[in-house]
């Protein structure tokens, strides 16, 4: 208590009051922690979500660019040149280049020619008339004797390219003129061979290299991928050159400067949850220069989890939240609880000290009969009833005769004595509805309720008699005792029970008058007569 006094002078006992003052800061201090501690766990576990997404996009990408140039690769290895490289029938091949048919040469064995034109002089000639291709001539290239052939290549009627082949033929010089023009035939018919065979071959190999489509691979792709949704190669420009899409192939896009690496950013697109990736391209061969990849993939599972522990998190706040408040109200109704069992107490007590006080008001301690307060109390009720109810009322007025000198000869102790032994026999005389009581020093009253005069002179005359008729014994001595005693009776006339009790006292006064040890009835009659 002493501490609440320190803390505030509010009602600090009342337990609603307590509790705001004491309980809620800490509790609150709980929730605010417990949501604090809910919120950092939700970020971190997004992080750590997000980290996982970009990690499984990187991978992804990585193996779609090693994808990437492992097609590239393929597409490079369907070309001619390994190809003549692996059928060269023992020619001493001089230059081999392979030409679309508006001559661009497609593959060489110069690399650095591939995507030039070729301009030989007199090709441009054999390229407008397509029927003069396909002869043998002798050339000088690069000051080496050669036999060379501008060789058209068809598929299925169509010409789709031509194949020019020079083979060295240095070595035929120092042959004598017939050998050498012998020679020079087999050499024609072995390379006709070679490019009938290369000629085939171009054909298939054409084929394949036109279904190492750029578009069908990347669709492939996204077709073979549960996540990936769409893939498009821009270029410097910001133009898509290739898309999983074809719709969007030749579409502008913006994506600001080329991205030194990997590059992942959660978005809602169309209101689905995806996960747009740029990602630079710098080896592709397509186009030569540098491309970006631009990837969308679907992150609905991210956006899932993400969204599961959010719930988790608020569900973990608000049964703290749920925990605190119970604990905050176990604790009001347990304070509650022990204030009103206090409470409980304290008034039990009270009540117990009050009837204790008013039974020892209401109890002489020297007799254990009424006391004179208690007397005056019921003779009040009784009083009213009678009169309501039109009942008799008698009291009686018992006195000691001589009291003093038992005092003053025997001592107080032998007065004492005598006292609780008249008590004690008057009480013995009494009925149950009676009262009596010790109404001052050695004076008696004994309200009769219910009871005429003349029933009341003669309980009056059994009490005296059991007075008188054998001494109080105080210390082995024999005491004699007598009373005088008063009798009335409620009158029509009596207004208040005070006339009751005056009238038995004057009763008594004439008992005295009259010699002591006897009884007189109070008569109104006589009374009202002046004296
Ligand atoms: P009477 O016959 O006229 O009644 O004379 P009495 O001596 O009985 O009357 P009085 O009124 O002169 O004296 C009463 C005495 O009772 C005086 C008082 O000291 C004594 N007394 C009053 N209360 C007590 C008590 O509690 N104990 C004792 N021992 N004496 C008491
Ligand atoms: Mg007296
Ligand atoms: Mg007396």
């Amino acid at each position: 208590m002493r501490i609440f006094s320190i803390l505030g002078a509010r009602d600090e006992s009342r337990p609603i009051g307590f509790l705001r003052r004491y309980n809620i800061l800490p509790f609150t201090a709980m929730i605010l922690i417990l949501a604090g501690l809910s919120a950092h766990n939700y970020f971190s576990q997004k992080r750590v979500l997000l980290r996982q997404l970009q990690t499984d996009n990187t991978n992804l990408v990585h193996s779609f660019s090693a994808a990437l140039s492992r097609f590239e690769e393929i597409r490079e290895a369907v070309n001619l040149q390994v190809l003549v490289r692996n059928i060269s029938l023992g020619l001493d091949i001089f230059e081999f280049r392979y030409l679309d048919r508006d001559g661009v040469i497609v593959n060489s064995m110069f690399e650095e020619e591939i995507g030039r034109r070729f301009d030989r002089p007199g090709f441009r000639d054999m390229l407008e008339k397509p029927d003069k291709l396909g002869g043998f001539y002798t050339d000088n290239r690069d000051m080496t004797p050669v036999l060379a052939i501008t060789y058209p290549v068809y598929s299925e009627d169509e010409l789709v390219g031509i194949i020019d082949l020079a083979v060295d033929i240095s070595d035929l010089n120092y042959m004598d003129e017939e050998l050498r023009k012998t020679a020079l035939r087999h050499m024609q018919r072995d390379v006709r061979n070679l490019l009938k065979s290369i000629s085939s071959s171009v054909t298939t190999s054409l084929d394949v290299y036109t279904t190492l489509d750029y578009h069908r691979f990347l669709r492939s792709f996204t077709d073979s991928s549960s996540s990936i949704q769409r893939i498009s190669i821009v270029n410097q420009e910001g133009v898509v050159e290739l898309s999983s899409d074809p719709l969007r192939a030749g579409n502008r896009v913006q994506i600001g400067d080329a991205p030194a690496g990997f590059k992942g950013e959660f978005a809602y697109e169309n209101g689905q949850p995806v996960y747009r990736i740029t990602f630079p391209l710098p080896g592709m061969e397509h186009g030569g220069h540098q491309h970006v990849l631009l990837m969308r993939v679907d992150a609905r599972e991210y956006a899932e989890n993400n969204s599961a522990l959010l719930m988790t998190a608020l569900a973990t706040t608000l049964a703290g939240i749920l925990f605190a408040v119970l604990i905050a109200y176990s604790i009001y109704r347990v304070n509650l609880e022990s204030m009103t069992q206090e409470r409980d107490r304290l008034e039990r007590e009270v009540e117990a000290r009050t009837e204790e006080i008013k039974r020892l008001s209401n109890t002489d301690p020297l007799t254990g009969l009424s006391s004179r307060r208690y007397l005056e109390e019921q003779m009040a009720v009784e009083f009213k009833r009678a009169v309501r109810y039109n009942h008799s009322l008698s009291l009686l007025m018992v006195d000691l005769d001589h009291f003093k000198k038992i005092n003053d000869t025997l001592g107080h102790l032998a007065g004492d004595r005598v006292l609780s032994e008249v008590g004690r026999r008057l009480a013995k005389a009494v009925r149950e509805t009676d009262f009596i009581g010790r109404y001052g020093g050695e004076e008696f009253v004994v309200i009769l309720p219910e009871t005429t005069a003349s029933d009341a002179t003669q309980l009056a005359e059994k009490m005296r008699e059991l007075i008188a008729e054998r001494p109080v014994f105080f210390e082995g001595r024999p005491i004699d005792v007598t009373a005088s005693i008063g009798v009335a009776e409620l009158t029509s006339s009596m207004t208040n029970y005070e006339e009751v009790f005056k009238g038995a006292d004057r009763a008594l006064y004439i008992s005295k008058e009259g010699g002591r040890n006897r009884i007189t009835c109070f008569n109104p009659a006589r009374a009202k007569r002046p004296a």
